[in-house]
């Protein structure tokens, strides 16, 4: 399942809030930005220099990359995606939009679901309120987000297969709840014959 929406809509304590449930498995991507004291190696990310970030696109490591804010890579390494789809289970790869097109281009049965916030309004207020980040940082996600937010509701964009708004953490968890079940549920009815 592909995953996208600006930073601070909530799409990481939605997908904990389903954690237990589905069992996900979680795409480790790597990146050039600079780790953040709450963040761990392997973990969160893999932390990459650009030679090596280059050097992993060259020789093939990536599914999907991209150049966000103008600034930073991020890519999602293939080999652990593949290995945990043929373990049969559901990977969880929070990308941005650009990766999600690269992703669903090369597998085009992937589930993909973008989180909205209520307003842009709001979402630029829960940006300064998380207090996470100094204000031109804020200022370039929110410009980021205003952009993806553009693309992903785009008519006729076909990267996206739902659109949750998250508006209330509870009704947002139960409608993401309820398109994986249908998801899974039509997979095991065509597997199924
Ligand atoms: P952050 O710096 O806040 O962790 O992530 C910034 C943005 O990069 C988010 O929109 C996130 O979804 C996106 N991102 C994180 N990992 C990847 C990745 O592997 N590929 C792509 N294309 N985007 C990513």
């Amino acid at each position: 399942m592909i995953i996208s929406g600006p930073s601070g809509v909530g799409k990481t304590t939605l997908i904990e809030r389903l954690h237990d449930k589905f069992d996900f498995a979680f795409s480790v991507s790597a990146t050039t930005r600079a780790r953040t004291e709450k963040e761990r190696e392997g973990v969160d990310y893999f932390f990459l220099d650009e030679p090596t970030f280059k050097r992993w696109i060259s020789e093939g490591r990536f599914l999907e990359y991209a150049h966000v804010f103008d600034k930073y890579w991020y890519g999602t390494p293939r080999q652990p995606v593949q290995e945990q789809l043929d373990a049969g289970r559901i990977v969880v790869l929070d990308i941005e939009v650009q990766g999600a097109e690269q992703v669903r281009a090369h597998m085009p049965d992937s589930f993909g679901v973008f989180v909205l916030p209520p307003s842009e309004e709001e979402l630029h207020q829960r940006l300064i309120d998380r207090k996470r980040d100094a204000p031109e940082v804020i200022e370039r996600r929110f410009a980021q987000a205003r952009e993806e937010i553009a693309i992903a509701t785009a008519a006729g964009q076909h990267t996206y297969d739902a659109h949750i708004v998250n508006d209330d953490l509870d009704r947002a968890t139960q409608e993401l709840d309820r398109l994986l079940t249908e998801r899974l549920d039509r997979i095991a009815g065509s597997a199924g014959g």
